[in-house]
């Protein structure tokens, strides 16, 4: 019963090739960045990085958070690098990327979760690249939630995106340390604080949730403000993560989609390959962003 499940022919990788691939990976090792597309070895950075869209990670490459389906190493952070937002800014200006997304490891080490982190690197970017726009995939900033709602309506991002990863029965199993309330609640409160700004969650499938669990969180999401959704296939990234229970055919992603649209998103994207910010760029033109 150890068995893998097999991948179907559904779940189908792009090799990394192509000009544009090898010169942003030459500009991530000279500013010393690290992306999630590399850390958490994403299935679409061929395709993101041959089309300019890369997902930076932030306050370092460590996290004081164990997620047993998440391919980031773990332990003691590093201190904050006050040059960081500088390195960013200049990183996404020779990248010429209209779109970027900012993420970081969770950092349950600094008091304010590193929001004031998050703010800095929004401030840098906008000031060297005022027309390009800024998507911030934060951690769920737990225990510190007034604080960080309050630094990031003072320097808001254009998207606020914050995934709940999995149904709520299966987070003490996927996600300890988080809480499936708190995380939607650091959504609400910052969609009430910032109506403008578009706030985005998303969840992995195939951890051993069922289809009606999936929409029951899509009902939370929407009765928490949410306006966007990604859903994706959940990858197991080493033999040492956790399994793959299932491999969600098309038709039911297709089925989410257009659920979701009837429950009021006013986007979703959905479907095997679909990451947080895969098409971020897309998904917020589409979204009115
Ligand atoms: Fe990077 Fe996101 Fe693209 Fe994956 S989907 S390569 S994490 S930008
Ligand atoms: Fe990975 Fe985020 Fe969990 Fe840290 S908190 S282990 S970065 S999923």
């Amino acid at each position: 019963l150890d068995e893998k499940l097999k991948k179907p022919e559904w779940i189908r990788a792009k090799l990394p090739n192509g000009q544009r691939f090898h010169e942003i990976k030459q500009i991530l090792r000279e500013q010393k960045l690290h992306t999630v597309c590399e850390e958490a070895t994403c299935p679409n950075i061929g395709e993101c990085f041959s089309k300019g869209t890369a997902t930076f990670m932030i306050m370092g490459d460590i996290c004081t958070r164990r997620c047993p389906f998440c391919d980031v190493g773990h332990g003691r952070p590093n201190p904050l690098d006050p040059n960081e937002p500088k390195h960013l800014a200049e990183s996404v200006a020779a990248m010429r990327l209209k779109y970027v997304v900012v993420t970081s490891v969770d950092r349950d080490d600094l008091r304010d979760g590193g929001a004031q982190h998050f703010a800095d690197c929004i401030g840098a970017v906008r000031e060297m690249s005022p027309n390009t726009q800024i998507e911030t995939l934060v951690p769920d900033f737990r225990g510190r939630l007034d604080i960080a709602v309050d630094i990031l309506t003072q320097t808001p991002p254009d998207v606020m995106n914050h995934n709940l990863e999995t149904v709520p029965r299966l987070y003490k199993q996927a996600r300890p340390g988080a809480d499936y309330a708190h995380s939607l609640q650091l959504l609400k409160d910052y969609k009430a604080k910032n109506p403008d700004v578009r706030t985005k969650s998303g969840l992995m499938v195939g951890l051993g949730e069922t289809d009606e669990e999936i929409l029951e969180v899509m009902r939370d999401m929407r009765a928490h403000n949410v306006d966007m959704l990604t859903i994706g296939q959940y990858l197991q990234p080493s033999d040492g993560h956790l399994p793959v229970l299932r491999y969600v055919h098309p038709d039911v992603f297709k089925m989410f989609e257009e659920k979701a649209y009837e429950m009021g998103f006013i986007h979703a994207a959905v479907g095997a390959m679909v990451r947080s910010s895969y098409h971020a760029d897309e998904q917020a033109h589409e979204a009115g962003v």
